[in-house]
């Protein structure tokens, strides 16, 4: 072997070993350390390491896919490289926060998966998920006109619970029944009831908090600078939400929704021109929601836009049908496309069910659809 090739050789087993580093940095860890820290600290063994799935498990991945809302990241090569605890108590939780502390491995909370950018369930490093859905019992207290919802229920597991109980008050959330409380709510939470009551998070009253020292806090132990940080500037950044307590608002026992929908050809831009008008000032009982797509007009190779207007009016559907006679005739509502539902049917309503599915739709987290796409949102400041 000469110079030259020593020097080869040298640097094929350099880059070799950079390779195999690199595969073994993507290799799942094994978390023993994880797990003996776990089982040492719990009361109890038996009762924690049912809780614990190691990519090794064969529930390991269904647990992990179930609660990934969006396609992008189910794919064999998304990062995975986790350990899943699906605590059932707080003391569950404590010593999982304190394990992956110890042990030196990041943590993603996860609710209901519906991360834009799949953050509670990816990482490029070695992580322990924190995956609620085994906690999100929500308990309505119609009296009080409140509910405490776990940091693992979802949006339409609260409006279920409430509506199991009065169609006279609800909670003004996302139209996604799907997404769950614990990154709805630490990111502000927009809904149809927005414009009445504001956001989400404007509605939670209190909340049962976990700090990185594992410190159980609540609304006055934790100050209100803190309070007001988790409903709004992401809540994982802080701490793990473990309950929230929320306002329930009045609502009429039956509400007025329709949907209409017009194409560029009927005049579509005029109509929404005027919808950034008449919408931002019109009586605070009605919201209504654009949603527009792009579409191939049949027979031709162009293409046209289709614009939705989806409208909720707490009332009834002559009023509502007077106040758009008044300020806004040209969207053209009437009463065949109006219907008078309770909240929970406008929900499914907006969820995408015919307003005669059964509620329990929301109760079956199995029921839930998977997206395959990404989304952006931004807010017009000036018109
Ligand atoms: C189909 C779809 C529809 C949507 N509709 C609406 C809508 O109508 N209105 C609206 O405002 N938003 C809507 N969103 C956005 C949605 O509110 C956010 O994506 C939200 O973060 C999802 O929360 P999640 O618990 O389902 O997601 P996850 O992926 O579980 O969590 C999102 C983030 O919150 C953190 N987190 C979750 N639970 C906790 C907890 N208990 N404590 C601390 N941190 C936690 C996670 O670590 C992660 O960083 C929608 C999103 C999708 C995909």
């Amino acid at each position: 072997m000469n110079t030259f090739q020593l020097i080869l050789l040298v640097l094929a087993v350099s880059f070799c070993g950079k390779l195999l580093s690199h595969i073994h940095d993507n290799a799942a860890p094994n978390f023993e350390d994880f797990i003996s820290c776990l089982e040492s600290n719990s009361n109890n063994v038996s009762s924690i390491s049912q809780v614990i799935f190691t990519p090794t498990n064969s529930s390991f991945l269904p647990i992990w896919e179930v609660a990934v809302n969006n396609q992008r990241f189910i794919k064999s090569s998304t990062p995975k490289r986790s350990l899943i605890v699906t605590p059932i108590n707080d003391a569950q939780i404590r010593v999982t926060l304190l394990c992956s502390k110890k042990h030196g491995y990041e943590m993603r909370i996860r609710s209901g998966g519906h991360d834009f950018e799949g953050v509670s369930s990816t990482a490029d490093v070695p992580f322990v998920m924190l995956d609620l859905t085994r906690m999100r019992p929500v308990d309505v207290n119609v009296a009080k006109k409140t509910a405490w919802i776990y940091g693992g229920a979802m949006l339409g597991e609260v409006y279920y619970a409430i509506s199991q109980k009065t169609n006279a008050f609800y909670f003004p959330a996302g139209i996604c029944s799907t997404v769950g409380v614990g990154g709805y709510l630490g990111g502000g939470g927009y809904g149809n009831l927005m414009r009445k009551f504001g956001l989400a998070a404007d509605n939670v009253v209190d909340v049962r908090f976990m700090d990185v020292n594992d410190n159980i806090l609540n609304r006055k132990s934790m100050g209100e600078d803190l309070f007001w940080v988790i409903r709004g500037g992401g809540a994982g950044s802080f701490g793990i939400v473990l309950a929230w307590k929320l306002r329930l608002v009045p609502v009429p026992e039956l509400v007025t929704i329709f949907l209409t929908n017009m194409m560029l050809e009927q005049g579509a831009t005029k109509i929404f021109h005027k919808y950034q008008y008449v919408v931002p000032t019109i009586d605070e009982n009605l919201s209504i929601r654009v949603q527009m797509s792009s579409e191939k007009i049949p027979n031709t190779n162009k293409k046209t836009v289709r614009i939705l207007f989806y409208g909720l009016y707490l009332g009834a559907v002559d009023t509502l049908l007077s106040l758009l006679h008044e300020k806004y005739p040209e969207l053209n509502v009437t009463w065949e496309i109006c219907q008078e539902v309770t909240m929970i049917q406008s929900s499914l309503f907006f969820a995408g069910y015919p307003t005669d599915t059964s509620r329990e739709v929301f109760a079956n987290r199995s029921s839930v659809i998977k997206l395959n796409g990404q989304n952006k949102l931004d807010y017009a400041r000036n018109l």
